[in-house]
């Protein structure tokens, strides 16, 4: 193996002040039990863009059981692997000890036939542990002992050139864990780097590998995609790689019929994603579930309304078909399905500016969520009436303007009504 080359502190940027007290703690603890700390991962590569780092790795020789004895505020999770989470509050620290890398497992039944890896649970040291990481990028170590950065793997050329280049054979790397094609992108899209050829090449072919993938490790990844404030840009990544339709195949199916008006929906939707999150402000999965598969499960009611009597009916049976096929690929927690039938099934209320039906509408729990996305229907040209703009102005009035408007005929306007408290 090549020597390291070492970037002491004076030649680049990273200062302890922007690292996490936590994080620091951890490091300087199994520093002075005599183990080597180093934080790795993102948390570097982000410190080195002048990012802020969602969250810091520490990688270490320590063992597990000796992680342990060191913090009181530490349990240790996965069986085959075990990492040690170290809890300050509601913040979690992993320190995760060096891995063997490819040379010093033993690689006998470490693969299965198509090349994904089964075992990847050998303690080794750093010299290995850089080689099972992924990209070039995100192999970098920060030294607490020196305060130096270390590089393996050329990752401050490819930092410099905001290139993501994946370490060793690229095909095998993404045979092993075709997750990483998903990564490639969410890392491309976020922080603006360009793929390098042969880390691109092999990913138009390999999509199908998606196939395999749990679908519960396909939602955690598609969140961390569309939620890191790129979302967009990730959309379009995915797709000019082939790999979207593996992802959302009814989706991928509308996109293809080149139907504007959804294409102009699921771009504003996107965009508002992305601009909430770099707002700082709360977004829920439901949304983009709910956006994603708007115009196949309106497709599938029109289909629906042909048998069903009601349109209501069809509109159930839609539901159930689009969600049910989606989950196949990946996962929706029940809690973000709800959401996503609410969100849908209150579209068609915003017709009804009148009366109770109005007002039980604006006290609708789901309302906010379902009158956004009323909003970017509008924005898309598929709803072509002032739906979005009255229940813009509705939401500004006081309650007694807002009951003159819903029922006009009415003299005294009807006070907020309390909930009763429920008898036993
Ligand atoms: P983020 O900013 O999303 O936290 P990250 O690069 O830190 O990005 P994590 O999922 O937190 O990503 O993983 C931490 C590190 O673990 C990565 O930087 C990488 O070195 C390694 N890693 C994570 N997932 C994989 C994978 N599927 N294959 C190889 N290495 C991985
Ligand atoms: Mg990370």
């Amino acid at each position: 193996m090549a020597e390291p080359k070492r970037i002491p502190r004076n030649e680049h940027c990273i200062s302890r002040d922007n690292i996490d007290d936590n994080a620091l703690k951890v490091l300087y603890r199994l520093q002075h039990a005599g183990f080597r700390a180093l934080l790795v991962g993102g948390g570097v590569r982000d410190l080195l863009l002048n990012h802020v780092p969602k969250d810091f790795d520490i990688a270490t020789d320590a063992h597990p059981e000796q992680i342990k004895k060191l913090f009181g505020n530490c349990w240790l999770i996965g069986r085959r692997f075990r990492l040690a989470h170290i809890f300050y509050g509601r913040e979690i620290i992993e320190v995760a000890t060096f891995r063997a890398g490819h040379d010093e497992a033993d690689d006998d039944g470490r693969h299965d036939d198509s090349g994904r890896i089964l075992r990847d649970n050998v303690y080794g040291n750093i010299e290995g542990d850089v080689w099972r990481r992924d990209f070039t990028v995100n192999a970098l170590y920060y030294d607490i002992a020196d305060f130096s950065v270390v590089d393996y793997v050329g990752a401050m050329a490819d930092i410099e050139n905001r290139v993501l280049r994946l370490i060793g054979d690229p095909e095998t790397r993404y045979r092993e864990d075709p997750v990483r094609m998903l990564r490639a992108v969410r890392f491309a899209a976020k922080l603006g780097f360009t793929i390098h050829p042969d880390s691109l090449a092999p990913i138009q072919q390999l999509g199908h590998l998606l196939e395999d993938i749990p679908p519960s490790r396909l939602y955690e990844e598609i969140l961390k995609l569309f939620h890191s404030g790129q979302a967009v840009r990730g959309l379009e990544l995915l797709r000019q790689y082939n790999l979207f339709g593996y992802l959302f195949p009814a989706t991928e199916k509308v996109l293809q019929s080149g139907d504007p008006v959804f294409t102009r929906f699921l771009t504003a939707a996107l965009e508002s994603t992305d601009k909430r999150i770099n707002e700082g402000k709360p977004i829920t999965p439901a949304f983009l579930f709910a956006a994603m598969l708007w115009q196949p499960m309106q497709l599938q009611a029109e289909i629906y309304k042909q048998t069903e009597e009601t349109t209501s009916l069809a509109m159930q049976k839609a539901i159930a078909s689009v969600l049910g096929d989606q989950i196949r690929a990946i996962s929706i927690p029940r809690r973000f399905s709800t959401v996503v039938r609410d969100i849908w099934y209150l579209q068609h209320r915003f017709n009804n500016r009148h009366g109770r039906r109005a007002r039980a509408l604006l006290e609708h729990n789901k309302f906010r969520a379902a009158y956004d996305f009323m909003c970017l229907r509008s924005k898309a040209g598929e709803i072509t009436d002032d739906s979005c703009e009255w229940w813009t102005n509705i939401q500004g009035m006081t309650f007694e303007q807002q009951e003159r408007l819903l029922s006009p005929g009415k003299k005294s306007p009807r006070k907020r009504s309390k909930k009763k408290p429920k008898s036993d």
